[in-house]
Formats: structure tokens, sequence, C-alpha cells
């Protein structure tokens, strides 16, 4: 019999995220990573443009990360967090205290961006409960994406992802993302709705999965103010955003008037383990401090506080925290401008939009539609096929790179996505 390849071993057995598994072609199978680049069984490398699904923030297999995780795993694995606490859960709370909005006083984790969503969320319901107040209704945003459990989904952007559940979901009011047009009605609607919400939640300055569809800080304050003004809480859901990945630490940094919730993934652990952080004023959690045991909040996950993912996170956080990392992220950012005014305007392009380390890149759809509809596989193809890994949104490619990105590594990708515009 022959030995099978480790993509062919996949496929008898795997069911891939976000994937038809009928039509699919082969996985990649990846075996080793090193600074922004994965690298194959049979030796090709990918130099990775969006961070491995935007988590990977410091590049792969990073010796720094890798060193603080190894002496973890020798110390404590992990341990029961209810009744028990450990050395690095609390280093990674304070550390993050430090940085995020001082308005923000407690760390709840939990295990990923969705289940941050999901205890922000039920953190709010159950803030108007305990007080015997009937608030029950979320506002979101059109084209938000806050994760695929069934809290993060009913919050997030009615979809074909959530169609199939779609009776299922709880109800949450849409509205688009502010503009100089849409302020004022914005406005207006939350002045006369507000009180049947308990939470309005937004990912600060750019919705990622809905296609990188950018807005300006200045109209999500008003929003932001408006809230509360009707005692709304704003949850921040800055699972993409946060840690340097719009140019500050956090978007919400750009604003303000501060959330009284954050949620974390993605980038926290530097994309080593998978670790999800729910934050909050010292307000909300008072309103969980009672003799009625009843108004505690429920919530918890085995793997609460894994010591081995807070251990990841602390030293991605000191990695963070670096100023050759900030000097990085800069550099990115200018980088990325003058590609965007090189390339603006250019026929086949709709839009080309950036905010911080991430630059989007709008193809036009116009003309026939069969062609258009095979656009996002052909792309992907072609630059996979150059080496780069970057998956467009249908038809919006964008690049959210590793901040250990060389100038040259982007200038490469830059020449392929302007060879992609005149061939694909
Ligand atoms: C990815 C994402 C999530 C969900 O995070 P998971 O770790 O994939 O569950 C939530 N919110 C935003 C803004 C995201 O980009």
């Amino acid at each position: 019999m022959a030995v099978q390849g480790l993509s062919e071993r996949d496929q008898a057995v795997i069911w891939h995220p976000y994937t038809q598994m009928k039509s699919a072609p082969a996985p990649v199978p990846i075996v080793r990573g090193e600074g922004p680049y994965l690298i194959a069984e049979d030796g090709k490398k990918y130099l990775d443009a969006v961070s491995s699904w935007w988590v990977n923030i410091h590049g792969h297999a990073h010796p720094y990360i890798a060193e603080k995780v190894s002496a973890q795993l020798r110390t404590l694995e992990h341990a029961i967090f209810a009744g028990f606490t450990h050395p690095v859960a609390v280093d990674l709370a304070e550390g993050l205290l430090r940085i995020l909005p001082p308005n923000q006083s407690r760390i709840f984790y939990s295990d990923n961006g969705s289940t941050a969503v999901e205890v922000a969320l039920k953190m709010c319901f159950q803030y108007w409960s305990n007080r015997g107040e009937e608030r029950t209704k979320v506002l979101a945003f059109r084209n938000s994406y806050h994760g695929d459990t069934f809290g993060a989904m009913a919050v997030s952007a009615r979809s074909a992802f959530t169609a199939p559940f779609e009776n299922l979901l709880f109800g949450v009011e849409y509205i688009d993302t502010p503009c100089p047009a849409n302020i004022a009605g914005l406005k207006a609607f939350i002045a006369e709705h507000g009180s049947s919400f308990s939470s309005f939640i937004y990912e600060p300055l750019i919705q990622g999965s809905g296609g990188m569809l950018m807005y300006e800080a200045q109209y999500l304050d008003e929003l932001i103010a408006a809230c509360r003004e009707q005692r709304i809480f704003a949850i921040a859901d800055e699972v993409m955003t946060g840690f340097g990945r719009t140019g500050k630490l956090f978007a919400s940094e750009y604003l303000r008037n501060q959330p009284d919730i954050v949620c974390l993934s993605k980038g926290l652990t530097g994309g080593t383990m998978a670790l999800g952080v729910t934050s909050c004023t010292a307000e909300i959690y008072e309103a969980f401090l009672s003799d009625d045991r009843l108004k505690t909040l429920f919530h918890g996950h085995s793997f609460t506080a894994n010591p081995v993912a807070c251990a990841a996170a602390l030293a991605s956080l000191d990695l963070t925290m670096q100023p050759a990392t900030m000097e990085n992220i800069s550099r990115i950012m200018d980088s990325h401008a003058r590609f965007a005014a090189r390339i603006k305007g250019h026929p086949r392009l709709k839009d080309v939009r950036q905010t911080g380390t991430i630059i989007a890149f709008e193809w036009e759809t116009a003309g026939d539609s069969s062609y258009f509809s095979s656009l996002r596989d052909r792309l992907y193809n072609f630059f996979l096929e150059a080496g780069i890994i970057l998956r467009p949104l249908g038809n919006i490619v964008y690049i959210l790179p590793p901040y250990c990105i060389s100038n040259e590594q982007l200038a490469y990708v830059y020449s392929k996505i302007e060879q992609a515009l005149e061939e694909i």
C-alpha cells in the first residue's frame, strides 16, 4: 500500500471550518512556522499575510513565547479556576487592566472570541435582570460579525452563515454604521427606543468579516454617548482590533467615550493558544455582588484562565509593549499608505481603504456575473500559487500582516496584488 501524505489522511477524517468539504481542494499541509512564514510539507514557504485568521501578531513559532509557554508547562499546566487562582492569571489581568481603557476594572477569562462575546452579553442581560428591570434587546450594526456560537451569532449580521438558524436567534435591532448623513437619525432612534436595550455591541472602526468596512471614530463616539444617556452598555468587540492592529493598542483609544465592556481574543496570545477575555467596569461587576446567590454570574469553562494560555498572553503582551513593535506597526501603516496612494484609481478597483495595519482592496464586480462569482477563488489560488496566504472576503482582498513582516515581504505582496489586478 502506498504511504499516504498528510492531505490524504486529513481528507479521510477531518471536517474543516468554513469549508464545503465536497468541493474543497486538498488542504495545504503545514509542518512548521517561522516569522511571517508557514512552511509546507514539501518545503514551500507561504507568507502569512492574514496572520492566520488575524491571530498571529508577532509571527509564527516566536522563540520568546515558546520559551515562556514551555516553562509554564513544566510548572503548572492547568488548575481549576473556581475557588483557586494562579500567578499568570493574576499577572495577565493586572497587565491588561494597565493598558485597557481606564474605566475597566475586572477581567473574566474564557476560551475564544465568541465566548468573550457570550460573556459580555450575559453580563449585560443579567445586570438588568439582577436589578429587576426588563431590558432584553441588543443594538448591533449591519454587516457585523461577533462569532459563531449562538449568542455571538445572534448579534452578528444575518447572512448566509446564519440562515439555517434564523428562527433560533434572539432579537437584535440592526443599525447602519454611523456617518455624517445618518448620525442625527441614529441618535434620535436611540433616544426614542433606548430604554428597551441592554447593550450596544460594535467592532470599533472596522468591521472585519463584514468585508473590512471602515467608519469614523467621531460618529461612533457620538453613538456611544447617545447610548450612555439611555444607560445602554457599550460593548467594544476588540477581538480583531486589539493589540495594535489599528495603530493604537486598542481601537477604543481613538474615542473619547470609553466602552463599558471590552472583548479580546485573537492577538491576545500572539496566536499561540486559544484564550478569550471580557473586561468590564466596576459598575457592571458590582451589580452581581449580592447576598442573593442567584445574582451570581453562572458562567465558566473547563479551561477558564488556563495557565499555559495566560503565559502565552503575557509573553505576547511583553512583545507588544516593546518599542520595536509599535515601530513596526507604524512602518506597516506608512507602507500601506504609500501603496494605497499608488494604486488608488486603478480601473479594476472600486475602493482602497486602510485602518492601521489593515489595508483592503475592493475589486470592481460589474459585468459578467458568472465571471465574478468565481473571482474570490481565482484570487485566492493566484496568491497561494505565488506563496502568499490572502483569503479574499468575496471581492475584497485585504492584508492583515504579522507585525514582523519586512518591507521587502510587504513589497512582494503589493507586487502580486498589482499583478492580480492586471491578470485575474
Ligand atoms: C473572529 C472574531 C470573533 C470570534 O472569535 P473566535 O475566536 O473565532 O470565536 C468575534 N468578534 C470579532 C470582531 C472577530 O473578528
